[in-house]
């Protein structure tokens, strides 16, 4: 290795070092080797592609800072990827990518079974130290215990992520389930399992991310051909927390690689936390599998907070803010918006806002004002999945049904009923409002919305099911 091109990277290191986590200095340049040095170009060896792919998403701007304090405007980094082969072939499997340049990296995936229990077989994805050393956790420090208030409405979940966080992969809450309405304190929760896990296990690797950012990784490591490298990065954590699951419902195969993922980190008895929007038996489009395999630990619902857990929420928002609020208008507030905490929280900033903007008293007048525009604003946020739930209640059919492709007068009647509310109550498109009821295109539901309109006015028991779901959509 030639001295210069290890003094440039050396000189990088101690830049980089100085401005990133300790931890994601470990885990992410650590294993990184400088290996050439030609005119401006520094090669640096990479344990796999995953590696370099995180790096150039994460650090590259660092990397390029550095680099160039080094090499001058026209340095370059060029990335050459180490990959041991599969087999215990002892040959290096080296490729070589400049690093402007993505859409060189050649895909030659190495085919590792899932569950590998043969220790004959190496992982790909060896970076000398990871299991030691934390990948950055994505958690919030803000959201921990100390701040999730405690209710009846809270209560079971809240326990269960205690008890959770104390031994991780250690109760029988595996997975834990997590699920309620919109605001209702999911990721909060999740977020304050994982921050708790760290406090008292920091050797322990935890890794919160979204469903959606979850099924996007997965689709790019399709995409660049490195599946295998990403499974390899989820079997690392120890404490994987995915929020919002339902976001995975129809997409198989990002439900596939889960269940895998899943299967192998239960068998170790590393801890899974997941949030959902519904209970277990009301999620679709999620596969058996998947379904049984959510229902295998516990399953805590957040409900709507009671009127005292609402006051004490808002009493703690602004003590942490450090305002203060006579408590007729903290109770008005929590009296009137009940359904969601994200709104309460809302409500009191925009109510803080417009005392301060206009130099008014917070009185309960504004507080009304207030709460008025609120409760209009919010009225109308129900989901496409939530109408379609209620409309097929209501006639007494299941969603299946109320979405197939029959002719029946009473099915069909539903099924425009359905598509009538979700234009009157969502802001989704005709498009996306029939593709989500069973596979229409964006004419069938705007005929649907005429014809619930056409009826209501001439049919007199047509018009009693429109005044019966309107109530009960109401929120
Ligand atoms: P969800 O993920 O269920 O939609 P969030 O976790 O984003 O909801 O919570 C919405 C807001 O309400 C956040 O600001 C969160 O801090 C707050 N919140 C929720 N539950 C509580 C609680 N029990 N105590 C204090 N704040 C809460
Ligand atoms: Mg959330």
């Amino acid at each position: 290795m030639s001295t210069t091109a290890q003094s440039v990277w050396t000189n990088c290191l101690n830049f980089i070092q100085d401005n990133i986590q300790p931890q994601a200095y470990k885990t992410w340049f650590e294993p990184i080797v400088a290996v050439k040095l030609s005119d401006n170009a520094l090669s640096v060896q990479v344990p796999s592609k995953f590696f370099y792919e995180w790096l150039e998403e994460h650090y590259v701007k660092i990397l390029k800072v550095a680099l160039r304090k080094e090499l001058g405007e026209n340095a370059k980094l060029v990335y050459i990827i180490k990959m041991e082969n599969t087999y215990g072939n002892k040959q290096p499997f080296t490729e070589r990518i400049p690093s402007s340049n993505r859409s060189a990296v050649k895909s030659q995936d190495i085919d590792v079974p899932l569950n590998n229990k043969n220790p004959q077989l190496r992982n790909p994805f060896v970076i000398p130290g990871i299991r030691n050393v934390k990948i950055e956790s994505q958690l919030n420090p803000n959201y921990n215990f100390e701040n999730f208030l405690e209710g009846d409405s809270n209560r079971l979940a809240r326990s269960a992520g205690l008890a959770v966080s104390a031994k991780p992969g250690g109760t029988s809450f595996n997975p834990l389930l997590i699920f309620g309405g919109v605001g209702l304190g999911k990721t909060h929760l999740a977020h304050a399992i994982g921050v708790d896990i760290k406090d008292k296990y920091p050797e322990k690797t935890v890794l919160y991310i979204s469903a959606e950012k979850f099924t996007q990784q997965y689709i790019d490591s399709v995409k660049k051909n490195n599946r295998n490298d990403f499974i390899h990065f989820y079997q690392l954590i120890d404490v994987l927390v995915i929020d919002d699951v339902q976001f995975l419902s129809g997409k198989s195969g990002t439900q596939d690689v889960f269940f895998h993922i899943f299967n192998h980190l239960h068998q170790n008895g590393k801890q899974v936390i997941l949030t959902s929007d519904k209970a277990p038996v009301d999620m679709q489009d999620i596969e058996q599998r998947l379904l049984s395999r959510f229902k295998w630990g516990l399953s805590a619902e957040l409900q709507t907070p009671d009127f005292e857990t609402r006051v004490s929420i808002l009493k703690n928002k602004l003590y942490r803010d450090g305002v203060e609020m006579p408590d007729d208008i903290i109770e008005y507030v929590a009296k009137h918006i009940k359904s969601n905490i994200r709104e309460l929280e809302g409500a009191i900033i925009s109510l803080i806002a417009q005392s301060s903007f206009n130099k008014k008293e917070i009185n309960i007048e504004l507080a009304k004002q207030v709460v008025e525009k609120f409760v209009k604003n919010t009225k109308r946020e129900v989901s496409i999945d939530y109408i379609q739930k209620i409309v097929s209640d209501y006639f007494q059919m299941d969603v299946d049904t109320l979405q197939s492709k029959t002719r029946k007068r009473h099915i069909v009647q539903a099924r425009q009923l359905a598509m009538f509310f979700a234009k009157k109550l969502t802001k989704a498109s005709l498009a996306s409002i029939g593709s989500q009821i069973g596979k229409r295109d964006h004419a069938t539901v705007l005929h649907a919305c005429k014809t619930v309109d056409n009826l209501s006015a001439t049919d007199k028991q047509f018009k009693k099911y429109v005044e019966d779901l309107t109530k009960k959509l109401s929120v």
